[in-house]
């Protein structure tokens, strides 16, 4: 079972308390983009065997918006936070970077 902690209100929950939103971090591009960038926005996805960001929402609680950190293999999480970031909090990334040495990074 997976459970993530809201940054909001704090609860830890399961996941049938939350609605998946897909990858996290995402650049958004609007109809007046070119179709290449538009294409990217609308169908290019990450999809990483090991460390993924997401967005999450705590559907059936504060109902807000967050970000998590977890591996698609192992379910781990590294950390959740708020979802008004541009980029995951540096004293994630140092975690995560503690725990898996091998790993290549946030990448945008
Ligand atoms: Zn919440």
């Amino acid at each position: 079972m997976l459970l993530l902690t809201c940054p909001y209100c704090g609860v830890e929950a399961d996941e049938t308390e939350l609605t998946p939103g897909g990858e996290a971090h995402i650049t958004r591009f609007g109809a007046d983009s070119s179709d290449n960038d538009f294409e990217t926005y609308l169908f290019m996805r990450k999809n990483p065997k090991g460390v993924h960001f997401e967005r999450w929402r705590h559907a059936y609680g504060c109902g807000k918006w967050f970000h998590a950190a977890r591996c698609t293999m192992t379910l781990e999480v590294f950390g959740t936070y708020k979802a008004q970031t541009f980029e995951p909090p540096k004293a994630l990334i140092n975690k995560i970077k503690k725990k898996r040495p091998n790993w290549e990074g946030f990448v945008k």
